[in-house]
């Protein structure tokens, strides 16, 4: 079992990974991972009870607290910074009183008024690490960013540098509240860039005063706002309707809403009114104007550009657009990229290495120059080796890297979600990035998948009509897009034992005789002449008994920005293009040759694309594109497996490890240029931090940087590193964020 938590009091990215580790200690755990930035610890478990279990150690993890479902931890951040800033400007003005004493004034009263302010700086901004220190201290717990700033403060008290001991403690705890502050902003701006929530939606109740007969118990309905036996209200007196307004959790299917201009369409339903022309932007990033007509899907999300219509939910709001989006973002955090899990080994036996360098530095160095300048067994310059040892504990705080990798592959999967592609995990960014080869479904996927009844065939002796009608009575049964060619169709045959042979179409039991719906192959298998067709769309060939009845010509459009999206994702060097379909091998040329896929797979069953996805795969990161249908077992394999988010199902979108939210093809190379960016940010922020530490804590132990510097240098790289991983969601001219 599987289970995303929502966390709160998670204030320091080492101690995310160090809960991380004891969660996965716990038996009956298989995995657990907790994200730092968006506070999410996402089990995997065997039983309630190891639920249970993780629950209670995380809630006795310092200060962290599992917060209940649909409580959210966001008010109590800003309270508690404006109580940080307040107590570092009374430790600064303390700092700055005692620095006066000290220097201006001579005498026992201005050395005792410069240790009181230094004494009341002090403790009023570093009790609360002084605190974390201890209570990790009894815990046996020490090596963490508290660890390193109470030694290195106390230690520069106890060599007379008192004044450097307060700004380290002062500096630090300004460079932690940035620091929160950075993280803050990123976790809001994922979710103010996804705004797709509304706020409210309003809901059409007919009036009470209705004269028609059907409408009395419409009172009770109105006061459980429970809709489930509502009867189709279309009648000629359509009753009165009164507007009230619900949160979008209160919709329940079959409700009546109206969306007003410029309100957000709050669940995903159908149309009512005559036309609407929605805004899309919220979900694609870009603004584009959609038409849609009476009956049409209305998704989620989307901004109601024209006039006040109708709609009537088909989803509740958990199972629309807006919710599974909101859910996918918010949960991304779970697949963690290899270089997130290096940093967090990385910082692991880093803390303690560094802790037993520093002693080496304070105890060997003055012995060894004793012995070797002296010749003699004592600590030889013992004070300034140990102020040494002390900078070289304060640079050494890996903060900047264990903060801003995290933060970049946030920043990247909010990048993403608001130019349309949701990435469910840091690591398909990773693959995104490196990728090589892209295979694609057609049906679905390069097509639109709407396909209609273009060309009915029959053979002689048989009519249109009957030829059509079987094909719908048996298409009833699939879910394939082909099968809602036939929707709209009447038929008067009842089809029996329908069985789909995926790939190929479907056989059925027609009063009483075994009848064939699909592919040329399907038919061939059954041992059925029949006389192939050419055509520029699909064909399906239909036999009752043996004998070929005739085919059923089936138009699906090539969707419009698949050659913009084929060619873009060229030029960034993602060059082997595979198409894979079940569909034959001359319509795929066809339509490969249209859109500029390079590679043809055609007349693939399911188990033969699996296959095929596994030879591509060892050529390296394999990008699969498929709609779910005959496929899924392909998006298993590929090492990300892209959905399309409106026309896919459910099953598929839960399966992918990408969704492009809108359908539309061209997020994917989209997608591929903020994972590259994000990818040389992450590689930035790495290189950078550890070559600046690396030189810092050198320059540290020689003695060459004072402790005051070191500590401003370290708040300055972890501030320069997660400013750094702000620009991944910065956009250029074009409005790509690449
Ligand atoms: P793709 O790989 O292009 O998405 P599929 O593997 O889903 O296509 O299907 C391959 C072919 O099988 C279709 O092009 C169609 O000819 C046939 N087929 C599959 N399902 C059906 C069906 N329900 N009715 C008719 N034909 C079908
Ligand atoms: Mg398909």
């Amino acid at each position: 079992m599987k289970k995303i938590l929502q966390l709160s009091g998670l204030d320091c990215a080492a101690c995310a990974a160090e809960l991380e580790e004891e969660l996965s200690n716990i038996e009956g755990v298989s995995a657990a991972s907790v994200s730092f930035v968006n506070q999410k610890l996402t089990v995997e478990y065997a039983t309630d009870e190891t639920l249970e279990k993780v629950v209670y150690a995380a809630n006795h993890f310092e200060e962290v607290k599992v917060l209940e479902e649909k409580e959210k931890p966001q008010t109590e951040e800003k309270v508690s910074h404006k109580k940080d800033w307040l107590l570092i400007a009374i430790s600064s003005l303390l700092f700055i009183g005692g620095i006066l004493f000290e220097r201006l004034t001579k005498g026992t009263l201005a050395t005792v008024g410069s240790y009181v302010c230094y004494g009341a700086a002090y403790f009023t901004v570093g009790y609360s690490v002084l605190l974390a220190t201890a209570k990790n201290l009894v815990k046996g717990k020490i090596f963490d960013e508290n660890f390193l700033m109470t030694v290195a403060s106390i230690g520069a008290v106890c060599i007379g540098e008192i004044g450097e001991g307060v700004m380290v403690m002062l500096l630090y705890q300004i460079g932690e509240v940035l620091q929160s502050l950075a993280v803050a902003s990123s976790r809001r701006s994922v979710s103010d860039l996804m705004d797709l929530k509304s706020e409210y939606a309003t809901v059409l109740i007919p009036q009470k005063a209705c004269s028609c007969g059907c409408c009395h118990d419409h009172e009770d309905h109105e006061h459980e706002h429970d809709h489930e036996h509502e009867h189709e209200h279309d009648h000629e007196h359509t009753p009165k309707m009164q507007q009230k307004r619900v949160a979008p959790e209160e919709i329940n299917v079959g409700d009546v809403l109206l969306v007003k201009a410029g309100e957000k369409i709050p669940v995903d339903g159908i149309l009512l009114g005559e036309s609407a022309s929605l805004d899309t932007k919220s979900l694609t990033g870009e603004s584009a104007l959609r038409q849609v007509k009476q009956g049409e899907e209305l998704l989620s999300g989307c901004v109601n550009a024209g006039g006040v219509f109708e709609m009537r939910a088909t989803r509740k709001y958990t199972d629309s657009a807006v919710s599974r989006i909101l859910d996918m973002v918010e949960n991304a955090s779970s697949g963690k990229a290899a270089p997130e899990k290096f940093i967090t080994k990385f910082a692991k036996i880093y803390t303690p290495v560094v802790c037993l360098l520093a002693l080496a530095v304070a105890i060997f160095a003055p012995l060894a120059s004793g012995l070797i300048v002296e010749n003699r067994l004592y600590f030889k310059d013992f004070e300034r080796w140990l102020q040494s040892a002390l900078t070289f504990l304060v640079v050494s705080c890996p903060c900047a890297l264990i903060i801003s990798v995290p933060l970049t592959y946030f920043s990247g999967i909010g990048a993403c979600a608001s130019r349309g592609v949701l990435v469910k995990g840091a690591t398909y960014l990773d693959v995104l990035a490196k990728a090589k080869t892209v295979a694609l479904d057609k049906t679905g996927t390069l097509t639109e998948g709407n396909f209609t009844v273009c060309g009915v065939y029959p053979e002689e002796n048989v009519t249109e009509r009957e030829l059509l009608s079987l094909a719908v009575a048996i298409e009833k049964n699939s879910a394939h897009p082909i099968a809602k060619a036939f929707e709209t169709y009447e038929t008067e045959y009842i089809a029996e034992n329908t069985t789909e042979k995926a790939g190929r179409g479907l056989i059925a039991q027609v009063q009483g005789k075994r009848v064939l719906v699909g592919n040329g192959e399907l038919l061939k298998e059954n041992g059925v002449t029949y006389t192939e067709k050419s055509s520029a769309y699909t064909l399906v060939y239909v036999a009752k008994d043996g004998a070929y009845l005739g085919a059923i010509e089936i138009g699906d459009k090539l969707r419009e920005e698949a050659k913009t999206a084929l060619t873009q994702l060229k030029e960034l060097g993602l060059s082997r293009t595979v198409m894979l379909t079940g569909d034959n091998e001359s319509r795929a040329q066809k339509i490969a040759n249209e859109v500029g896929v390079c590679e043809v797979n055609a007349q693939l069953l399911p188990d033969e694309k699996l296959q095929k996805a596994e030879e591509l795969k060892k050529s390296g990161g394999l990008i699969y594109v498929g709609d779910g249908i005959n496929d899924a077992p392909v998006m298993a394999v590929a090492d990300c497996a892209v959905s399309m988010g409106k026309l896919g199902s459910a099953a598929a979108i839960e399966a992918s490890d990408l969704v492009l939210i809108s359908d539309d093809l061209t997020a994917l190379p989209r997608g591929v240029k903020i994972a590259r960016k994000t990818r040389k940010i992450v590689m930035q922020n790495i290189v950078f931090s550890i070559v600046m530490k690396v030189s810092f804590m050198a320059l540290g132990a020689l003695g060459v940087l004072p402790l005051g510097l070191a500590v401003f240098a370290d708040v300055g790289v972890m501030l320069i590193a997660v400013l750094n991983s702000f620009r991944v969601r910065i956009k250029d001219k074009k409005g790509d964020n690449a």
